[in-house]
């Protein structure tokens, strides 16, 4: 009892102060994770976090939850492999129950050149110690006998996956309040409903921000607001390579939970999953169009429906409860920008498209290192803004959550 009463899980209101060390712009999980290092691991606790709206009214708080670490480059591998780990050990870390529900993620082939795909992803996941086996389409069947094999009548034979046990779901309400509160508990300030509309500088440097509640001094800026980054860069006149699209996810009412796997399919650009709260949950890939809507539409639905009753049957017995949509910052090569900008004192953490959620814990540990030493991580080194210069891309298909 006495515990309870210990932990903080309400946010404070701070009064807004004129100067903090570090300015934070964005209340979602980039942001907040930050903040939590800084303060945590660096012993920086004058900082604050300004959101617009409430804290996790971005993408953190609209994804489908996925946290996985079976990626296709070495550079992503080992950051979300760190991410991954230290997701597992987060509700301990922040003192927060995170729900992280192991599932086991399978990743369908339809194909014969999926099939070579899902190898690969195995062999290559398995260099790098994560564990992804390749599995036939018996072993596929055996850990997931919901599948329809034969993928509608025969459209989309199901002929192996690439099995990655350890993927889970967790909930990102808790993610966004877990770092939130305990940020708070170390001194840092969250100030929601403050928008960040203006970036100061002087003399080719970043000296703070300036709201809508007045101007505010800074040692160091981050921006860290999901799919809006383009506003910050134009604010902060940089140039960053980063567009948005929306992306869209539903889910049907609660049922008995029955289904303990996450599935997606590339070839049918379609992932499934169901809740802790028993909705089954349908993701696909983002509109091919650039927007900030946030609305949901009837077309996506109905195709992704259809895509996903093909793989299993008794979807279409199911009524949909809600849509939703989020705005994500997309990459030209499908990997996170992280670090250093043009402009002195300015950092970004962006990029995240939409495979971000998974990637909070590594990208606030590096990004706050950064922020308090100067120097960059060598865990992120490889994102930096201005790798397409160099010809460095991070080539990352498997970064969409149906690759
Ligand atoms: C439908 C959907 C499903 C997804 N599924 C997954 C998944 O399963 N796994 C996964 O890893 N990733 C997934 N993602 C991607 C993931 O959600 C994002 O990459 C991640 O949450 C981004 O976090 P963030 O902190 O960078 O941004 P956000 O969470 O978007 O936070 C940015 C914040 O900045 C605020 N802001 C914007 N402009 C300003 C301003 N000028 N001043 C102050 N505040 C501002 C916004 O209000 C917002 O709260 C999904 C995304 C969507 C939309």
């Amino acid at each position: 009892m006495i515990g309870l009463l210990r932990k903080q899980v309400h946010l404070r209101t701070n009064d807004l102060k004129p100067h903090y060390d570090v300015v934070i712009i964005g209340g979602g999980g980039h942001g907040l994770a930050a903040a939590y290092y800084l303060a945590r691991v660096h012993g920086v606790r004058d900082v604050a976090v300004l959101e617009r709206s409430y804290i996790g009214a971005g993408g953190t708080g609209r994804n489908t939850t996925i946290v996985r670490s079976n990626y296709k480059t070495p550079e992503t591998i080992a950051f979300y492999k760190k991410s991954h780990q230290m997701f597992l050990e987060l509700g301990q870390e922040l003192d927060y129950n995170m729900l992280v529900t192991p599932r086991g993620l399978l990743w369908l082939a339809h194909s014969d050149n999926q099939l070579r795909l899902q190898r690969e992803r195995a062999a290559l996941n398995q260099a790098f110690d994560v564990e992804t086996v390749f599995l036939d389409a018996a072993g596929v069947r055996e850990v997931c006998p919901q599948l329809d094999m034969t993928g509608g009548g025969g459209k989309h034979p199901i002929l192996g996956a690439a099995w990655h046990p350890k993927g889970c779901i967790t909930r990102h309400d808790a993610v966004v309040w877990g770092y939130a509160a305990a940020s708070q508990r170390l001194g840092v300030h969250v100030h929601q409903g403050i928008e960040v509309t203006g970036i100061s500088t002087e003399g080719g440097r970043c000296v703070g921000v300036t709201t809508t509640a007045g101007p505010i001094a800074a040692g160091v800026v981050m921006s860290a607001v999901g799919g809006y980054v383009s506003n910050v860069a134009r604010m902060a006149k940089i140039r960053l390579p980063i567009i948005t699209h929306p992306l869209q996810a539903y889910v049907t009412e609660s049922y008995k939970p029955a289904f303990d796997r996450v599935v997606a399919s590339a070839d049918l650009h379609i992932y499934i999953s169901q809740s802790a709260r028993g909705e089954f949950l349908i993701g696909a890939e983002i509109d091919p169009y650039t927007s900030y809507a946030n609305a949901s539409t009837w077309p996506f639905i109905a195709s992704a429906s259809a895509r996903a009753i093909d793989l299993l049957p008794f979807l279409a017995k199911l009524r949909i409860l809600r849509a939703w949509t989020g705005a994500c910052d997309m990459s030209p090569d499908y990997s996170p920008v992280m670090g250093t900008t043009e402009l002195k004192n300015f950092y970004v953490s962006t990029g995240w498209g939409t495979w971000g959620f998974k990637a909070i814990p590594a990208s606030g540990l590096s990004m706050a290192e950064l922020l308090a030493t100067g120097k960059v991580p060598a865990l992120i080194a490889p994102f930096r803004a201005d790798r397409f210069r160099d010809d460095r891309a991070i080539s990352e298909r498997a970064s969409a959550g149906t690759h």
